[in-house]
């Protein structure tokens, strides 16, 4: 199995997962667009004790939203996100963006899409440059 390292954009934080992933759902709810500061969340769905924690597990800050089964867990040195348990516990997620490598499935399904950010559409059809423009 081969093993997949994530890290924090500090550093701070990292780990080590086998790169084996159960689903990987891009969710544009409104509040993984709060929870991201962006269009959508990219979330890889794993079993829970698919993780080895290899440094700062004491700077993830846990926030669970009030009534609803949705959390972030995040660096609080640098605020990038990173893994946590499900609501239910069932599942690790493991938000794709914090992963050093590519994961061993591409995204599967666009979730939410009732509540996608009105900016989105536009952007994915914007113009595109390699770097920063000129
Ligand atoms: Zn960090
Ligand atoms: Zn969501």
């Amino acid at each position: 199995m081969s093993k997949i390292l994530g890290s924090c954009l500090c550093g701070k934080v990292s780990f080590e997962s086998n790169n084996s992933f159960e689903q990987f759902h891009l969710c544009h709810c409104i509040q993984c667009q709060k929870t991201t500061g962006s269009a959508h969340a990219s979330n890889l769905f794993t079993s829970p004790d698919n993780i080895k924690w290899l440094s700062g597990l004491e700077f993830v800050k846990r926030f669970d939203v009030p009534g609803r089964a949705i959390s972030k867990a995040f660096c609080t040195e640098c605020g990038c996100g990173v893994p946590y348990l499900s609501g239910s516990g069932q599942a690790l997620v493991i938000p794709a963006g914090c992963l050093d490598d590519k994961p061993d499935i591409d995204p599967q399904d666009n979730i939410f899409c009732s509540e996608k950010a009105k900016w989105y559409e536009k952007g994915i059809g914007a113009k595109q440059f390699e770097k920063f423009p000129d």
